[in-house]
């Protein structure tokens, strides 16, 4: 006997009965009714990205590991200890978009193209984190990313592309904008950052303690009170720059500056992914407690180049669709009902409900949305079945209306009924009534 079979022969064994199955912690169904929330939030993004001139890239949703340890690093928190790998097969649930979309744009050569590209993907990202609000271990990102410009107004174009949507969406967040430097300048802000830590590690929390030997810069960023109030004082990164990066973040924020996009400076975001460069940025909300930042990203000019591909510096962001659904959730967003229904068939008795079953057919064929209680219950019944489906019309087949070959249509809203023969003429009557009431 194979695992599986074990375990749903312990599933519906006399033991296993008040077994339910449910979803894995950190894993979560989104229903009917909510659906409509993230259709509404993914159809704006894609209308705001189709504004900016960004195509759609699909990608897996596997991937080898070797894919994020080479780009996101080793010593990050995702790398070690939040990915979803299978040991035996070396392969991981991708735990973010980048790495899997640069893998694409190498292996497809996409930079032949067209020496700029501008691409956007939307789909679920895996990670092992405690579950809480806003914290999934299945979660969704909508990701853009510009491959091919190290212009600093693309950096400027992407905060305000990301600025517009959740402006759009009516959410009030604040972006937050910090330069990490380059490969130049970044080594001797390490040091005087290590120095700094140096005298002050006995304060610092256990992980920051290790953090401080593998990777110092994540001390800045540490949530720990105590790390906190120690590294206020510490060197910040933007005196640091060298002048090619000093003058690029000057120029984003010019950029920014001219399109009118309100920022705040914030020396102390590092961002937790390695590949980082110069910008990097966040969209904070204050309405959802530790998980604040509600879309996050920045410039990655070497990490191409570092997968095996050409020499293309990168910019991109992700946006966390959980996030903006709670915030939306939060201001009692007013939610779309879900599509309604033109016509109800209200088919009474067998030879009503067979009719009613090939002509909601020919209706929705011709473009209706139709339904039908195929059970055939009582009248009662499925008048309050079309009421729940939001049914402008409801059109009532009993004997009579069988006698007469002509169905009863009714208009929900205002009552009036009206015959409607059978055949095409009918057919006819039943899609004018429908285009006219939507
Ligand atoms: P956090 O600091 O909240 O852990 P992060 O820096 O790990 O975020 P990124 O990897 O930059 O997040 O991902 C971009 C965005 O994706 C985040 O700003 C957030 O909105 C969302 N996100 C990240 N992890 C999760 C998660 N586990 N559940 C839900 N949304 C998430
Ligand atoms: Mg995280």
């Amino acid at each position: 006997m194979n695992e599986f079979s074990q375990i749903s022969k312990n599933f519906s064994s006399s033991e296993g009965k008040d077994l339910k199955l449910k979803a894995l912690n950190g894993f979560k169904d989104i229903l009917p009714g909510e659906t409509e929330l993230w259709r509404q939030v993914e159809d704006r993004a894609r209308d705001v990205f189709a504004r900016f001139n960004f195509a759609e890239i699909r990608l897996p949703i596997l991937e080898k590991t070797e894919l994020f340890a080479r780009s996101i690093g080793e010593t990050t928190d995702i790398v070690e200890k939040e990915m979803y790998t299978f040991i035996d097969k070396q392969i991981t649930l991708r735990p973010e978009a980048t790495a899997s979309l640069l893998r694409a744009y190498i292996e497809h050569g996409l930079y032949v193209q067209k020496p700029v590209q501008r691409l956007f993907t939307v789909g679920p990202m895996f990670r092992h984190e405690r579950p809480q609000q806003g914290r999934l271990r299945q979660f969704h990102q909508m990701d853009a990313e510009v491959l091919g410009s190290a212009n600093p107004r693309v950096d400027a174009e992407l905060m305000t592309m990301g600025s517009m949507l959740l402006a759009e969406l009516g959410l009030n967040v604040s972006l937050e904008l910090n330069s990490l430097g380059c490969p130049a300048c970044r080594p001797a802000f390490r040091e005087s950052l290590l120095s700094f830590l140096g005298s002050r590690q006995d304060a610092l929390c256990e992980d920051c303690k290790r953090r401080s030997v593998t990777n110092p810069l994540r001390v800045l960023d540490c949530k720990n009170p105590n790390c906190r109030a120690i590294v206020a004082d510490a060197p910040s990164i933007q005196e640091h720059l060298c002048p090619e990066c000093a003058t690029h973040f000057q120029a984003v924020q010019d950029g920014l500056d001219q399109l009118g996009i309100v920022y705040s400076l914030n020396k102390f975001m590092v961002r937790g992914l390695d590949y980082y460069c110069r910008t990097t940025f966040e969209f904070i909300t204050a309405d959802l407690g530790s998980q604040s930042a509600v879309c996050a990203g920045g410039r990655y000019d070497g990490l191409v180049e570092q997968l095996g591909g050409p020499k293309a510096p990168g910019i991109g962001f992700a946006m966390g669709m959980e996030r903006l659904v709670l915030l939306l959730l939060q201001k009692e967003q007013k939610i779309e009902p879900p599509a309604e229904i033109d016509i109800f068939i209200a088919g009474l008795g067998g030879d009503a409900s067979r009719l009613a079953f090939s002509l909601m057919q020919g209706l929705r064929k011709a473009g209706a949305r139709v339904t039908m209680d195929l059970d055939a219950r009582s009248l009662k019944s499925q008048m309050k079945q079309a009421d729940k489906a939001g049914a402008r019309h409801v059109l009532m087949i009993g004997e009579e209306e069988l006698a007469k070959k002509a169905g009863m249509l009714r208009n929900m809203a205002t009552q009036e009924q009206r015959e409607i023969p059978f055949g095409d003429e009918g057919l006819r009557m039943l899609l004018e009534a429908t285009a006219a009431g939507r």
